[in-house]
């Protein structure tokens, strides 16, 4: 008797597991039909109102002219330009992400050593941009990008997508407990790819100093370092946990940010994750910085185990809070970034990361995407 209760029992267990996961499948296919769906109507109904043009004035420097071409007044994300900061105190903060493509004179990449970040999503990100105005600034390339020569014919495209927002669809959005900035859904939002413009650009006497000039080391003070080590230890716990759970194959996490089941990707995302293990256990150069600039943390490609933080990476320690899996998992995102770990790029953040999951060549070499792998794998 008590053989033939357990195997019902087993059965029974059996059945919910099977509907549980029929259920997570068809949760998850129904997001990516309303996703390509709005994937399908953005590209259909909208053409992009922002255009961008690009000059050499001396130097390294460019002029930067985004043009709001369309009949309403429009929001844009400053994090998709290198928009400088109203902050004076850091008039120049640099790049935030590889916004231009440069080539040298036989074709060849010109590689991105700047800093990438992960920037909050804050009311404060978004700029205004009127109908048939221009907003012109001055970009300079001097240590984001490792010129071969001091002197030569460079071609510069801009080449990051930009995020722009109807004027209407953005006053009283609402904030969280926390008093965080909500972000709008996605059919708020219109992503749309900016004009490219191509110019055959001299840039003379760059100075081939170090990357890091800009992002000078500044120590981080004893409650900082406290809630760094507190994170970047459940970034070993969390990551830890992740490798067991990619062990068990493509499931639907995995497929909602790397793409369709794929055994070559499966691996490669398994050993990404492997590394980013390895690097998480490694001591690593904390720089705090006391200028906020909207980013949280960031670093180079080709400065592994230094990190810089930002003052919102601080706003909230405390490990009961419901930023601590968040600022965890914000040190396994830097990690892929390094060369001799992943060496991965940041082509999408938060939500858009299940958008790039349809060009899984992208996703598995996008940093975000393992971070959330990350967070949901762990759970
Ligand atoms: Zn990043």
């Amino acid at each position: 008797m008590n053989l033939f209760k357990l195997s019902t029992k087993r059965r029974e267990n059996g059945t919910r597991k099977f509907s549980f996961l029929i259920s997570l499948f068809f949760t998850f296919f129904t997001i990516l039909m309303i996703t390509s769906c709005e994937f399908m109507m953005s590209n259909k109904s909208e053409s992009n109102p922002i255009s961008v043009e690009i000059e050499h004035t001396s130097g390294a420097e460019l002029n930067f002219i985004m043009t709001n071409n369309g009949s309403t007044d429009l929001y844009f994300s400053s994090h998709d330009v290198p928009y400088p900061p109203a902050d004076t105190e850091d008039p120049n903060r640099g790049h935030f992400n590889q916004y231009f493509n440069i080539t040298d004179e036989n074709g060849l990449e010109v590689p991105y050593i700047g800093l990438l970040a992960v920037l909050e999503q804050t009311r404060e990100m978004w700029k205004l941009i009127k109908s048939g105005e221009s907003i012109n600034f001055s970009v300079n390339l001097h240590g984001e990008y490792q010129f071969p020569t001091l002197t030569g014919n460079y071609k510069i495209e801009f080449i990051s997508p930009v995020t722009v927002m109807d004027i209407h669809a953005i006053e009283g959005r609402a904030v969280n407990e926390d008093g965080d900035f909500i972000p709008g859904d996605d059919g708020l939002k219109n992503t749309v790819d900016s004009n490219i413009v191509e110019s055959e650009i001299v840039i003379p006497n760059v100075i081939l100093e170090d990357s890091e000039t800009r992002a000078a080391t500044s120590p981080c003070n004893a409650t900082q370092k406290s809630w760094l080590d507190k994170t970047k230890n459940n970034a070993k716990t969390i990551t830890g946990k992740a490798v067991s759970h990619i062990n068990g194959g493509s499931d639907a996490i995995w497929v909602a940010l790397f793409g369709s089941a794929n055994s070559k990707n499966l691996t490669f995302t398994s050993n990404g994750l492997k590394k980013i293990q390895g690097a998480v256990g490694k001591s690593w150069t904390y720089n705090c910085h006391n200028t906020s600039n909207g980013a949280l943390a960031a670093t180079s490609k080709s400065s592994p185990y230094k990190v810089h933080y930002y003052p919102a990476f601080f706003k909230n320690t405390s490990e009961t809070s419901n930023k601590f899996v968040m600022m965890s998992s914000v040190h396994v995102h830097e990690a892929s970034h390094w060369n001799e770990v992943i060496g991965t790029s940041d082509f999408a953040y938060y939500s858009d990361c299940a958008k790039l999951a349809k060009t899984p060549s992208k996703a598995i070499m996008n940093a975000d995407s393992y971070r959330q792998y990350i967070v949901n794998a762990s759970k």
